[in-house]
């Protein structure tokens, strides 16, 4: 006998445990959900090396979990005879938290228990869901292919530590007993345990096996058999037909598959046969996962070959926009030791993703087409940026992308919650409008009252109103949607309207309007690159744009933020010649006066535009002194 040794708990661990066992009993049945994937995962993981080193069965043919429970001892136990842990194993896995995750688990706890208790599964700390219902729990392993004597056996109850003792353990594997809490004995029931199971583990792809008992009708209650009896289906669940799987079935798959608490938005399932042979089982989440911008996030695939589990987050079956996809894939025509090293170069691979891709995108194109799209608003609130990153990413599916995009709109009074698609845009446009309008800004409410839109909602003309960070990325990328170009409204470029506003001027107006540009260029040439008449504002006495050919504002404002230099870049100063301050410098002749004022309107357009002014405090005085004048 070997001697027991204590072991400290990693702090993060001690804060997790502390949180199951004081704050989360409002879902306490997913214990068993947890601690059934993780049998699942050790049987799966035995099937796979045992492909190349048969010892490892040990003579076992069939991989199964069983489940019991001891009335009196209070007692649950859950067995598995696959791939079982080392002692070293042990304390990686179990006692410490190798996943990042969980810090930011306890970060984003939010404090409302249900909701809390959702989230455990997601961050990878599914083991420790035991002490919500345990006070004390004994796990007991070898690994496959160690002498007996090797085996390990943990044991906590919770608290600050654990203790390891070398034990031996015949047959390979893990057990886990768990002496319940006082006020748990509900779960030391047939019925309630057996309903458990086949709420949550159904489809895994292994026989999960309990006591039978049966009805003695003398004792009046139920009695042990002793014979075990298989509870769930232990199908496969992407093997059977369509036909004969209910939502349900699908969506209970899905929760053990992603530890989401929520039923997916959809699922794809698909068999292909031919010169490919595989299956697909592919699901879109309803609510975006805590790490979908991480850049350690874990990718939702289970690569799977011939029913072999191969590998978990399979980031080369799906490319990084589709990061939220939650699934399947069972290849037939990749060998089972394909490794990571493989599947990044390789055709079958390149196969399988691109008609998994085509196949999620069909189906959002027609959830996005429904009547009612509610599915599809909902999809675009939490995924909308990530398929932004699709049209950079993706070149061969450029086009169907663009067609999911959802803006806020000026036709929708400029309401951020509501969103219009590039078609609906092109339907509604002017018959005499050659592009789609647009404007990027920090947030939406200064996108919705810029001053560049005074001209487009004079006209009536439609402008998206874009404020997501990767707006700016995505505009400089797509470039135009069936046939028909996007244009900033804040372009130096708007010839279309110029000229229209041109067209009814006399010569004479023309050159007092040169007068005055003239004039104020002169005043602050150190500070912009030219000063122009505009026709885009109605409302406004100026606004800045960038220089044609170069980077607008906006984008330099982020590169900066990305702490990338920016050449510095003197804007275009523009005047809206019927506004009364604008007419009121034109009468000016005293340089000083007019430089005072030129700066006042170029200051006020900068800062209109969303932008820092190099001296605020000069402004506030420029402007203070105008208004003791009028007073
Ligand atoms: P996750 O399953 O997300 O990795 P868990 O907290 O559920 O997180 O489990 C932690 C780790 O403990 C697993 O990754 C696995 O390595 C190990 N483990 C848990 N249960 C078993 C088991 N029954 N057999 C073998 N290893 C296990
Ligand atoms: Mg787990």
């Amino acid at each position: 006998m070997s001697q027991t040794e204590t072991h400290a708990f990693q702090t993060e661990v001690k804060q997790l445990l502390k949180l199951m066992i004081h704050a989360l009993y409002s879902n306490k049945e997913i214990f068993l959900r947890e601690l059934i994937s993780n049998a699942s995962d050790a049987l799966d993981k035995l099937r796979f090396e045992s492909v190349s080193n048969d010892a490892l069965t040990e003579g076992e043919a069939e991989l199964a979990i069983t489940l019991s429970y001891d009335k009196e001892a209070k007692t649950i136990t859950l067995t598995d005879n696959g791939i079982g842990m080392t002692r070293d194993e042990v304390i990686a896995n179990i006692g410490t938290i190798a996943n990042s995750g969980t810090k930011k688990f306890l970060e984003s706890l939010s404090g409302d228990q249900a909701k809390d208790s959702r989230l455990i599964g997601q961050f990878g700390v599914g083991f420790y869901a035991s002490f919500i219902v345990a006070d004390k729990v004994t796990l007991t392993t070898r690994r496959a292919g160690d002498v007996a004597q090797n085996a390990t056996r943990w044991v906590s109850e919770g608290e600050g530590d654990y203790t390891l003792e070398t034990v031996e353990k015949p047959t390979k594997g893990t057990e886990i007993v768990l002496h319940l809490k006082e006020d748990m004995d509900e779960f030391l029931d047939d019925y309630r345990l057996k309903n458990i199971v086949t709420t949550y583990s159904d489809h895994i792809s292994f026989p999960i096996k309990m006591i039978k008992s049966e009805w003695d009708a003398e004792a009046k209650e139920m009695k042990s058999t002793g014979e075990f009896e298989q509870v769930n289906k232990a199908t496969a669940i992407w093997t059977q037909p369509k036909s004969e799987l209910t939502d349900e079935e699908y969506n209970n798959f899905y929760q053990t598959l992603s530890h989401d608490y929520e039923a997916p938005l959809a699922h794809i399932h698909n068999k292909v046969e031919g010169t490919l042979e595989y299956t697909s089982l592919l699901y879109i989440p309803k609510k975006a996962p805590f790490d979908l911008y991480d850049r350690d996030r874990r990718y939702g695939l289970k690569l799977y070959v011939k029913r072999v589990y191969i590998m978990d987050d399979a980031e080369q079956l799906m490319p990084t926009y589709m990061r939220f996809v939650r699934g399947v894939i069972d290849s037939n025509d990749l060998p089972l030791n394909v490794s990571r090293e493989i599947l990044q170069s390789n055709k079958v691979v390149d196969k399988i993703r691109s008609a998994s891709v085509k196949r999620v995108l069909d189906h959002l194109t027609k959830l996005s087409k429904e009547e009612d799209a509610k599915d599809y608003e909902a999809f675009w609130d939490q995924f909308g940026n990530v398929i932004k990153e699709g049209v950079i990413e993706d070149f061969a599916n450029k086009d169907k992308i663009a067609g999911l995009l959802r803006f806020a709109s000026t036709a929708n009074d400029g309401q951020a919650q509501q969103r219009v698609s590039l078609q609906a845009y092109i339907d509604r446009m002017k018959p005499e409008q050659e592009h789609i309008y647009y404007i990027t800004a920090d947030t939406h409410s200064a996108a919705a009252g810029s001053p560049h839109l005074e001209m487009f909602r004079k006209k009536d003309i439609e402008v998206l109103l874009l404020s997501d960070r990767i707006d700016e990325w995505l505009v400089s990328h797509l470039t135009e949607f069936e046939g028909k170009k996007l244009k900033s409204v804040t372009s130096a470029d708007l010839k279309e309207f110029e000229e229209e506003a041109e067209k009814n001027l006399s010569e004479e107006d023309k050159k007092s309007r040169e007068a005055l540009t003239e004039k104020v260029k002169a005043a602050i040439s150190d500070l912009v690159s030219d000063v122009k008449v505009t026709a885009r504002l109605t409302d406004s006495p100026a606004c800045v744009v960038s220089p044609e050919g170069e980077m607008s504002a906006h984008m330099a404002r982020m590169m900066e933020q990305l702490g990338q230099s920016v050449p510095a870049q003197k804007p275009v100063l523009e005047l809206n010649p019927d506004h009364a301050l604008v007419k009121k410098l034109d009468t000016f002749t005293d340089e000083s006066k007019i430089k005072e004022w030129s700066l006042f309107l170029l200051e006020q357009a900068q800062l209109a535009e969303g932008n820092q002014l190099e001296k605020p405090a000069e402004f506030i005085k420029r402007m203070n002194q105008l208004l003791i004048e009028v007073i």
